[in-house]
């Protein structure tokens, strides 16, 4: 997809740069600093271009009230240590006292500014709360993926009223993206696994749509399980969406090859160390969970893999969070990593728990490019347009 990036931004101007500093607080102080870091290329980018950088950012929910709790304030001294400059601080990010401060800036300079959903208008992208924003910079950037998928006046609204550019971490993640379901190279692999088949209903269609092949774990395969006739004892199923299942199957036939589990680990009991053991589909005994895939259906996910060019992947393929049912998760998020380390492979994972999976099996750092921006990264796998990247779009 083709964007407006920095390197086409004027130099000499003031930058309003929208960033995600949505971070980790503890007694008052960013206790954790991937975002603030996610923002660094960025932010240098635009002082190699001489331009005063206004960052705008939301924290929290305070919906519309300034709550002192969560301000952005605690903010700066931490974002100041990175760059090793002084940041400056507007407590509004609208206004002649955030107008005063940035004109002050020298060439270069940085000031963040208070929170955007201290504003009622924010939310509810109001053209008002833009047009006031929008009067303190000469053009938009906007680095935060993670809130592309809401119009807010600072994530959408700011880019219909001022010239738009996508900032470096974002460029990062909308080519990531592109290259795993916009023009990938085929042929493409999808794992989608995680809890329940309703709240990836949209996604699963959008992906049969795409992909030539998609292996389901995790809790939603048990219900795909039972939509074929298998017995899968207590397993956790949605068996109200049995019609949905099939519908999905019948969809796929001749477009996407489905990859189920054909073996499974199973146990009476979800607790660390329990005794667990692996059975064939027909296996499942009345007073047992399915758990996890079992070895065979992980050696085929695996050899599918070998057969892919690109890899993406959203949700785990069993309870990952208590071993032994993180095997097929850590096994095959190993074998994903090893293969985009040796350039075999395009792989692209995300959301929430697949995140937490990919840390877990310690090979998040090696995969092609892993996604933290949840809800903007499901989203975007559905298939639907995000306003605040449709915005940016040339
Ligand atoms: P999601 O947020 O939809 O990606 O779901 C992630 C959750 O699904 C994790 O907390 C897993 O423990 C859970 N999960 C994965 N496989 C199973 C399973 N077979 N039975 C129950 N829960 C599962």
């Amino acid at each position: 997809m083709s964007f407006r990036r920095i390197e086409d931004a004027p130099s000499g101007k003031t930058a309003l740069v929208r960033v995600d500093f949505n971070v980790p607080m503890k007694d008052g102080a960013v206790s954790d600093d991937t975002r603030l870091r996610a923002a660094l290329p960025t932010i240098h980018a635009l002082q190699a271009k001489s331009c005063r950088i206004a960052l705008l950012a939301h924290f929290d929910r305070p919906k519309g009230k300034r709550v002192p709790e969560m301000s952005l304030k605690p903010v700066a001294p931490a974002l100041a240590k990175l760059l090793g400059a002084t940041v400056a601080f507007a407590d509004d990010c609208v206004g002649e006292a955030a107008k005063g401060v940035i004109s002050a800036l020298p060439a270069g300079g940085v000031i963040l500014l208070e929170n955007t959903r201290y504003h009622a208008g924010e939310e509810k992208n109001d053209p008002a709360l833009a047009k006031e924003i929008a009067a303190l910079g000469d053009f938009y950037v906007n680095d935060a993926f993670s809130a592309a998928h809401r119009a807010h006046a600072s994530t959408e609204g700011l880019a219909r009223i001022l010239p738009a550019y996508a900032g470096k971490q974002m460029e990062r993640e909308l080519n990531a993206l592109d290259a795993a379901l916009g023009k990938p190279k085929r042929p493409v692999l999808g794992i989608v696994g995680g809890a329940k088949v309703s709240t990836k209903l949209d996604l699963l269609q959008n992906l049969i749509a795409k992909l030539d092949r998609l292996a389901i774990g995790g809790g939603m395969a048990n219900t795909f399980l039972y939509a074929q006739g298998r017995d899968i004892g207590g397993s956790l199923a949605e068996k109200d969406m049995v019609d949905t299942a099939r519908a999905i199957m019948d969809a796929a036939k001749g477009k996407c090859e489905l990859l189920l589990p054909v073996d499974v680990v199973v146990a009476t009991d979800v607790k660390p160390g329990a005794a667990a053991r692996t059975c064939g589909l027909d296996g499942v005994g009345a007073d047992e969970k399915i758990l996890d895939a079992g070895p065979e259906t992980v050696r085929r996910l695996l050899a599918a893999m070998d057969e892919s060019a690109t890899l993406i992947w959203n949700g785990p393929l069993g309870v990952f969070e208590v071993p032994p049912f993180d095997r097929a998760t850590v096994d095959a998020a190993k074998h994903a990593a090893a293969r985009a380390k040796a350039g075999a492979l395009v792989a692209v994972a995300g959301g929430g728990d697949t995140v937490a999976a990919l840390n877990h099996a310690g090979v998040a750092d090696d995969m092609t490019f892993v996604s933290t921006a949840g809800g903007a990264f499901l989203e975007w796998m559905e298939g639907k347009a995000l306003p605040g990247v449709e915005a940016l779009r040339s």
